[in-house]
C-alpha cells in the first residue's frame, strides 16, 4: 500500500501547527495528514516579517515529497509561501522599533472564561479582555463556569448578567463541567475555528478543555494586569487540534496579548462595542466621558441603554491607563 507523491504534484495547502526550530509541523487541509516541513531559504529571507516569518496558525502552501508506505509516513515537505495573516497575536501591540513579535496567525476567536463562583465572577476582568480583543478586532466567546454551583435565585442573576454580554454582541455560555450544563454549546462554538483560552487562573480553563478533549493540557497563561509588563517567554505557541470538532485550540504561553499594554486611554471608548455608536454625539469631541456636560455616553447609562457595570468598566480601564501615561511620562523625563 504505497501512496507515492510525484515530486511534480502541486503544491499543497495547510496549516502550521507548532515550529521548532527551522522545522514547522503542518496539518494539510482535507485530511492530508500531518508533515514535517522545512521553510525555503530564499523565502526565510524575503518574508515581510523577518522576526517570525513563519509561525502557528499561518496557512501556508507546502510542497511535497516522498511518500507514506503502511504505517510509515516518510513525507517531507517545504513551505514556499506564507499566505497572508488574517490576524495575529503579538507580543507587543506597539513596537517602537524592530519587528513586532507574532505569536500565533489567524486566530478566529478568543474563549473568555470566567467562573461564576470560586472565585467569584469578576466582571471588570472580562471587561479588560474584551478591550484587549476588540482592540485587536478578534471576536470574543464569553464562558462563564460551574453553574453547578448555583442556586436558582443565583442562576437567574448569572443568566441577567449574560443577557447584558450577549446584548452587546458576544455569545454569552454557562457552563458546568460537572453536570455537562452547556457544554454541547461550547462545542459548537470551537467547531472549525482555531480559537484561544484567556482568564484568570483557577476559573476552570483545563478542565473545560479536557472535557471536551480528554487528555488535552494547555499551557494556557494567565491574563495580565494593565501596568503588568511582564516577562518575555520562549516558548512557542502551538495549535491543539480537537479531533472531533475540525477546530484547534491555540496555546498560547505568553498570553500577555490579552494584556492592555499598547492600548492608549483614549482609544478605550472604541473597544467598548456598545459605545461606538454614540461616540460621535458628546458635546466635546474630546469626551472621556467620565465628567463631561452633554455627554451621550452617560445620558444612555442614565436611560438604561447601557449597562452601568460596563460604563463602571470603562472608567476603570480609562483611569488606569490614564496613570500608566502619567508614570511613562514621568520616568521619561528622567533618562
Ligand atoms: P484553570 O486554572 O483555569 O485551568 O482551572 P482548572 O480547570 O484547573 O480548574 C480549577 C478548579 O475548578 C479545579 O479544582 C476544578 O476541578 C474546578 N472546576 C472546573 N470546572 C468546574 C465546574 O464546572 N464546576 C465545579 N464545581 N468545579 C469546577
Ligand atoms: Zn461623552
Amino acid at each position: 500500500m504505497t501512496a507515492p507523491i510525484s515530486p511534480e504534484a502541486p503544491p499543497l495547502l495547510g496549516r502550521v501547527v507548532r515550529s521548532f526550530g527551522k522545522h514547522y509541523l503542518v496539518d494539510l487541509v482535507d485530511g492530508g495528514g500531518r508533515v514535517e516541513c522545512v521553510a525555503r531559504g530564499k523565502f526565510r529571507l524575503t518574508a515581510t516579517d523577518a522576526s517570525n516569518p513563519v509561525v502557528a496558525g499561518d496557512e501556508v502552501r507546502v510542497l511535497i515529497e516522498g511518500s507514506t508506505s503502511g504505517m510509515q509516513d516518510r513525507r517531507q515537505g517545504t513551505i514556499l509561501e506564507v499566505l497572508p495573516r488574517r490576524s495575529r497575536l503579538s507580543r507587543k501591540a506597539t513596537s517602537h522599533q524592530g519587528h513586532e513579535h507574532v505569536l500565533v496567525a489567524n486566530i478566529d476567536q478568543v474563549v473568555v472564561v470566567a467562573s461564576i463562583v470560586q472565585p467569584d465572577l469578576k466582571l471588570g476582568v472580562i471587561d479588560r479582555i474584551l478591550v484587549a480583543t476588540e482592540s485587536q478586532n478578534l471576536p470574543a466567546v464569553i464562558v462563564l463556569t460551574k453553574s453547578d454551583l448555583l442556586g436558582r435565585a443565583e442562576r437567574k442573576v448569572i443568566e441577567e448578567v449574560a443577557d447584558v454580554y450577549r446584548a452587546v454582541g458576544y455569545p454569552t455560555l454557562i457552563v458546568s463541567t460537572v453536570n455537562g450544563d452547556g457544554m454541547a454549546e461550547v462545542r459548537e462554538q470551537l467547531r472549525d475555528k482555531v480559537s484561544t483560552v484567556a482568564g484568570q487562573s483557577g476559573v476552570g480553563k483545563s478542565s473545560l478543555l479536557n472535557t471536551i478533549q480528554p487528555g488535552l493540557s494547555l499551557r494556557v497563561g494567565v491574563v495580565s494586569k494593565a501596568n503588568d509588563k511582564g516577562k518575555h517567554t520562549t516558548t512557542n505557541a502551538e495549535l491543539v487540534l480537537l479531533d472531533e470538532l475540525n477546530g484547534y485550540v491555540a496555546d498560547t504561553p505568553g498570553i500577555r496579548a490579552f494584556g492592555l499594554y499598547g492600548i492608549a486611554s483614549a482609544d478605550v471608548q472604541h473597544h467598548f462595542r456598545e459605545f461606538r455608536p454614540l461616540l460621535n454625539s458628546c458635546g466635546f469631541y474630546n469626551c472621556t466621558h467620565i465628567h463631561e456636560p452633554k455627554c451621550a455616553i452617560r445620558a444612555a447609562v442614565d436611560r438604561g441603554e447601557i449597562d452601568e457595570g460596563r460604563y463602571d468598566s470603562y472608567v476603570g480601564i480609562h483611569a488606569s491607563l490614564v496613570e500608566e501615561e502619567a508614570n511613562q511620562f514621568k520616568s521619561g523625563l528622567r533618562m
